[in-house]
């Protein structure tokens, strides 16, 4: 067993630092199902203004959110848009027919990026056999395209597409701020662009818990209703609200040095024999390769990985490796080391 391991698992695994711990301890706290937590209405207020809208809610997780949004802007017997490798279709245990009893319409992409005229054409009206289409799911950072940044251009032309359809946008932003650090467009102006945006505290932002729903005032009330419906009131949760606005005020400039990292490992391994990967694609911090090695398969991969130290997972393009705060540079150094060990 190793001392240390280096986890490349995911950016859920960063641990709170201990600013954030000291403000758990701290927080004043009420009762926020009736409205009495002061830490929870700074950080919904502070979220607001960072999206730029009128009023955001903290939810427990970014499924959570995700679920609620689907649930609020749609009706039953509906369809929705969703880009055909997104989180929300993929990876969220098809909370869209179970909970708000709508069909998904999955749209291929051009890494994360639907073309807003397959879109329009894929919007339908009701008729005896056909749903009508009531939201568009955007997803940015594109988690399973690599961490690929949907450029603003395509998000406003979907939002063309949206408005001359009555159809809603829903903007799943678990890793907003990651897309807006690496083509250097405030969050609020990828968030204009839909009626709804979802984003993590939990991921790179390392708040040990939370996401965060905004939109308009309207939308939250009625989020906040839904929010109860599923098990997602929650008593004191300034505990869990404080580290949060520690996340959101001082976390999101230090994930320019994760897309660096994550950048220099890509760079590093794309040469090895066996490993299908494109650095050039590595805008942010997630890298997904694909292994072709006469030694090996995925699964004996990633084996061989763990046992000397470094984890990565498993995904449907092949193999995951995310950058986060508890990555420095000698876990990329280590990880760069063993790929050269066994892939030479
Ligand atoms: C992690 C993630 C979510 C969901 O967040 P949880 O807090 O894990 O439920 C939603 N969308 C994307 C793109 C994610 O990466």
């Amino acid at each position: 067993m190793h001392e240390k391991i280096s986890d490349f698992r995911s950016d859920t695994v960063t641990r709170p630092t201990e600013k954030m711990r000291k403000a758990m301890a701290e927080a004043v706290v009420g009762d926020d199902v009736l409205g009495d937590d002061p830490t929870v209405q700074k950080l919904e207020s502070l979220a607001a203004e960072i999206a730029g809208k009128e009023a955001a809610l903290f939810v427990p997780t970014g499924t959570m959110g995700n679920s609620i949004a689907v649930k609020c802007w749609t009706k039953e017997l509906e369809e929705i848009i969703v880009e055909a490798r997104s989180h929300i279709y993929n990876m969220e245990s098809t909370h869209i027919t179970f909970i708000s009893g709508v069909t998904p319409r999955p749209i291929p992409s051009k890494r994360g990026c639907m073309d807003p005229e397959e879109v329009e054409r894929n919007i339908r009206k009701p008729t005896v056999h056909t749903p009508r289409t009531s939201l568009i799911c955007v997803e940015n950072s594109h988690n399973n395209w690599s961490g690929a940044v949907v450029p603003l251009n395509n998000i406003k032309a979907l939002r063309d597409v949206a408005d001359k359809h009555g159809v809603r946008i829903h903007l799943d932003g678990a890793r907003i701020f990651n897309a807006s650090l690496a083509s250097e467009t405030p969050a609020d102006r990828y968030a204009a662009c839909a009626d709804s945006v979802m984003f993590c505290l939990s991921k790179g932002l390392s708040a040990p818990i939370g996401s965060m729903l905004a939109g308009d005032a309207s939308f939250i009330e009625k989020c906040r209703r839904l929010r109860k419906v599923l098990g997602g009131g929650m008593r004191q949760v300034g505990v869990l609200a404080a580290p949060g606005i520690i996340a959101l005020t001082e976390m999101r400039e230090r994930l320019k040095e994760d897309h660096d990292r994550a950048r220099r490992l890509a760079e590093a391994i794309a040469p090895l024999p066996g490993i299908k990967c494109n650095p050039d694609h590595i805008k942010t911090n997630i890298i997904i390769f694909d292994l072709e090695h006469k030694k090996y398969t995925v699964p004996h991969f990633l084996h061989e990985l763990a046992e000397r130290g470094v984890w990565a997972l498993a995904t449907t393009g092949g193999i995951r490796f995310v950058t986060h705060k508890d990555i420095d540079d000698e876990d990329v150094d280590r990880a760069i080391s063993v790929f050269r060990d066994m892939l030479s």
